[in-house]
């Protein structure tokens, strides 16, 4: 390493939000090292890909059995390092990644298949098209500190299953569960500089999109994504953007109170409010209003907010919690009603904030067009469906949604006009979870999917050959343009489109003289 980047290399800290204790110091990437870690992946990829598919896939099931095994300690390094009690890393981050490995392996071979294209062009008949599927080389991912093994980790195994190296950067906030990650797929058999991690801030991943990377699959804020898509128009570097979202919840007329407000506390609360699909915005029928509201409330009221293996842990950083409190006190000072939490719980630590329920906000308020990522639920009276779909389609976000009803053909009719990359019907947060189900976002919440077939996709580049089966014949359309030639076109265009009977008939004689014709 060059001895001036040694001595500017900026360290940073990963801290457990619930306790504050320090976790590790870690120095940041230089851009040369993560250059050079680019370089390594170009340079291993091309074997990576050449091995047989089933090679590949074994070193997955590998890690699937390593990570079964490790499964206590994954969790609890998710726990330490992002808050959340351990058995919500279990279901929502290690569970994912280990059906996310099955569905990779089931699916591997379909993505990767060659495909016919055949023409339907007389003209063309001669040609046979193939359409190959093949590995981009470098995917660069950055990654959020919200799912620091489950998103890294289910990016990174679509990747290099279908034949691509990786070079991720995790958050600067959760890198020990990344560096878990690495190793698990490392102890699998992964090669070293097929799947490589760059520790590091900000300016890493900036570093990381200048280095030379076939493609970028980033997940974090709006803002953030803005600044990547920029820097990858500048080297056309083709990005999958997965953003921030501010997820409507409707509840119908005809939905059951007791089966919603148990989804809308646990879809607004898990990993305390900070999942880019949580549920931040409700909306209710004003028949079922005040029972919906009394319902959350008495069950919200039953979680144990706690520093340890309680129900809800601590928000992510005073950063994050400043938000929170912030959006809260605008609400309440716009004449919202706080009918349960809306206050810090400082006797827990200064990133504790309450389980709050909130009346009375209207649709203008920053609290219902912001993203919160807290443990916030904003409740607001519907009279119409129509009314419901336009509220819930007024934002930037597009990420997901839900609709809860008893019948599942009201349900699915709402869940249609929703503008939203999932809407998901007497569910929310799942979605995710789901291996088979893409994700990403309509408007601001993104660009592209991860996960599912759309996300392997995304992990590839097509590439079309096409083969003329009579190598010793010249086309009809080289050259020898004139008079002559002009009058055949015409004919030919008049064969295969006109819709009158005659004039296709005519110039399909007038055109048969140029088909055996060679050309110049
Ligand atoms: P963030 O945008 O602050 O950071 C995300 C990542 O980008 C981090 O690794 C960070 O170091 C890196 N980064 C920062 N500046 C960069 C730059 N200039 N160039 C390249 N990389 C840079 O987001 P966060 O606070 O870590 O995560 C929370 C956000 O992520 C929320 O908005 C949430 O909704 C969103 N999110 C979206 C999804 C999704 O799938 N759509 C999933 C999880 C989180």
């Amino acid at each position: 390493m060059p001895i001036e980047a040694a001595q500017s290399r900026p360290v940073f800290a990963n801290i457990n939000p619930a306790t504050g204790e320090l976790l590790g110091e870690y120095p940041s990437a230089t851009p040369g090292e993560v250059r050079h870690a680019v370089e390594r992946a170009h340079f291993a990829q091309p074997s990576w890909s050449a091995l047989p598919l089933h090679r590949r896939v074994e070193a997955l099931r590998r890690f699937q059995q390593l990570l079964v095994e490790r499964k206590q300690q994954v969790a609890e390094t998710i726990s330490a390092e992002a808050g959340k009690p351990a058995v919500e890393a279990l279901t929502s981050e290690i569970l994912v990644v280990l059906d996310a490995v099955k569905f990779c392996a089931a699916n591997a071979a379909r993505v990767l298949r060659e495909e016919n294209v055949p023409h339907a062009n007389p003209a063309l008949k001669t040609k046979r098209g193939r359409l190959l599927w093949e590995p981009v080389g470098v995917v660069g991912i950055i990654s959020p500190w919200n799912y620091p093994f489950s998103i890294p980790a289910t990016d990174s195994l679509a990747a290099l299953v279908l034949g691509n190296a990786v070079v991720l950067k995790p958050s600067e906030l959760t890198p020990n569960s990344t560096l878990l990650l690495r190793d698990l797929l490392y102890d699998a058999g992964v090669p070293r500089d097929v799947f490589q991690v760059v520790l590091g801030e900000g300016p890493t991943g900036a570093a990381l999109l200048e280095s030379g990377i076939d493609k970028l699959i980033f997940t974090g804020s709006v803002a953030t994504g803005r600044r990547v898509a920029v820097a990858a128009a500048q080297r056309l570097i083709p990005v999958v953007l997965e953003l921030g979202g501010k997820d409507p919840m409707i509840v119908l007329e005809d939905a059951n109170v007791d089966v919603a407000s148990s989804g809308a506390v646990w879809g607004s609360l898990m990993n305390c409010g900070q999942t880019c699909i949580s549920v931040e915005r409700c909306y209710v029928h004003r028949s079922l209003f005040d029972r919906f509201v009394s319902e959350c409330a008495r069950k919200m009221q039953t979680l144990r907010v706690a520093v340890r293996d309680g129900d809800i842990g601590p928000l992510i950083s005073q950063r994050q919690l400043e938000i929170v409190a912030g959006q809260v006190a605008d609400a309440v000072a716009s004449g919202a009603t706080v009918v349960c939490g809306g206050c810090r719980l400082p006797e827990l630590g200064p990133n504790f904030y309450a389980p709050t329920l909130l009346t009375g906000v209207t649709p203008q308020m920053r609290i219902m067009r912001e993203e919160t990522f807290g443990p916030v639920l904003p409740v607001i009276p519907f009279s119409t469906d129509d009314e419901a779909v336009a509220l819930a389609n007024d934002s930037e976000f597009g990420l997901a949604a839900s609709v809860w009803s008893r019948s599942r053909h009201h349900g699915e009719s709402i869940a249609r006009r929703i503008r939203a990359g999932c809407v998901m019907v007497n569910d929310a947060v799942t979605g995710f979870g789901i291996s088979e189900a893409p994700h990403g976002g309509f408007k601001s919440s993104g660009i592209g999917r991860t996960h599912g077939v759309l996300g392997m996709r995304e992990m590839l580049q097509p590439r079309y050959v096409d083969v003329d089966m009579l190598p010793h014949w010249k086309q009809l359309w080289w050259y020898g343009y004139g008079g002559a030639f002009a009058s055949q076109m015409g004919g030919f265009v008049d064969f295969l489109f006109s819709r009158k009977l005659s004039t296709r008939l005519a110039g399909g004689l007038r055109s048969a003289g140029s088909l055996f014709r060679r050309r110049l």
